[in-house]
């Protein structure tokens, strides 16, 4: 252990690491495990809001497992990376059926569970258990990255060997959960991804990016690739105040979530009028691009044909995922962003 490295961190953390954060008031497993998991790629201030409003209508374990899928993905809308949300429910039901209803206590069965990778593991029995684990979510990696000048990016195996094996030596054994909400905090606060205040670190001694100035060369980006766009044509059925939404397959994006149905293009539409819908419908406008939305890996456009239906159709598919819903009653379903937007 790099005891000066953790007592700087320790000292630090008591007069400016953050204490009143939702999470650490009345602490329970269920709690720790549920704001890990939406602090997974989502900030402090993003996650609060969800976060009350999750353990406001889940409160325990089991009424998490006894929910349905639906009313979790709605209450999760908005906070985007959807496999946590279908990750936390089955986790849910895992712990409902064969741990008696509890989180588990050990390392092995908790990195069993869907969503709960090393880091957020070690960071959830830390907090909630008392034990000693290492960290490494993205504020612990960068501040490592700096403080040691680890070469590579994250996606290469020596890098990431490297972050773990420095996560270990500089992790206390007691204190842990202090020093591991210090260095989150340290991250999260001061270490920032650009400009970085070393002026208001208590690790300038530690750091050899501040020693050498090289806090921008550190942590190392990824070699560029250009994201590809990728585009797609929704399809807006409209019947008097209703509209067609479908549910999206379980895995993949958006899974899970109510979305319009799309096509590649227009020649597509009657098609799938006709294979979802046994009759076809004129349409009346296509817009241009009408948003683009990111995703981490590509960009997407949508386009989105208008199409005003004169009756229901007799027989919508027997498929059990399409629904003609009331514009009104459209808060009760998990849209993704986009889509809610165009409905809007
Ligand atoms: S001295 Fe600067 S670069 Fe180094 S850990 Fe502190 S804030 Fe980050």
């Amino acid at each position: 252990m790099q005891d000066d490295f953790a007592e700087s961190l320790l000292g630090w953390f008591e007069l400016h690491g953050r204490h009143d954060l939702p999470w650490q008031d009345d602490k329970s497993v269920y709690r720790v495990w549920l704001s890990e998991i939406m602090l997974q790629q989502t900030q402090v201030a993003a996650v609060i809001p969800y976060y009350q409003r999750f353990l406001n209508r889940f409160p325990t374990i089991q009424s998490l497992a006894d929910a349905s899928i639906d009313e979790v993905l709605q209450l999760w809308q908005g906070l985007g990376y959807y496999a946590r949300a279908r990750n936390l429910h089955c986790a849910a039901q895992i712990m409902r059926d064969q741990h008696d209803g509890k989180f588990p206590t050990s390392m092995e069965d908790t990195l069993n569970l869907p969503g709960v990778g090393r880091s957020t593991a070690g960071a959830i029995l830390t907090f909630a258990s008392d034990q000693s684990w290492p960290i490494l979510d993205g504020n612990v990696k960068r501040v490592l990255a700096r403080c040691y000048q680890v070469t590579g990016w994250y996606g290469q195996t020596t890098t990431m060997k490297q972050l773990w094996q420095l996560a270990e030596t500089n992790t206390p054994d007691s204190k842990t959960d202090d020093y591991n909400q210090a260095v989150m905090d340290l991250g999260a606060t001061v270490c920032l991804k650009s400009k970085p205040k070393c002026d208001q670190c208590p690790l300038t001694s530690n750091c050899l990016s501040f020693l050498h100035q090289t806090q921008d060369r550190f942590p190392e980006k990824k070699p560029r690739k250009l994201k590809p766009t990728k585009h797609t044509l929704m399809l807006l059925h409209r019947y008097q105040d209703s509209v067609l939404l479908y549910r999206r397959p379980p895995t993949g994006i958006w899974g899970g979530l109510w979305s319009l149905p799309e096509v590649d293009d227009i020649d597509e539409i009657a098609d799938w009028q006709e294979r979802c819908l046994m009759c076809q419908y004129p349409t009346l406008s296509i817009s241009e691009k009408l948003i683009r939305h990111q995703f981490t890996h590509f960009s997407l456009d949508i386009s989105v044909a208008e199409i005003e239906l004169r009756a229901l159709p007799k027989k919508i598919s027997d498929n059990e995922n399409i629904e003609f819903v009331e514009f009104n009653r459209l808060a009760e379903y998990g849209l993704p962003t986009p889509v809610r937007k165009i409905l809007k």
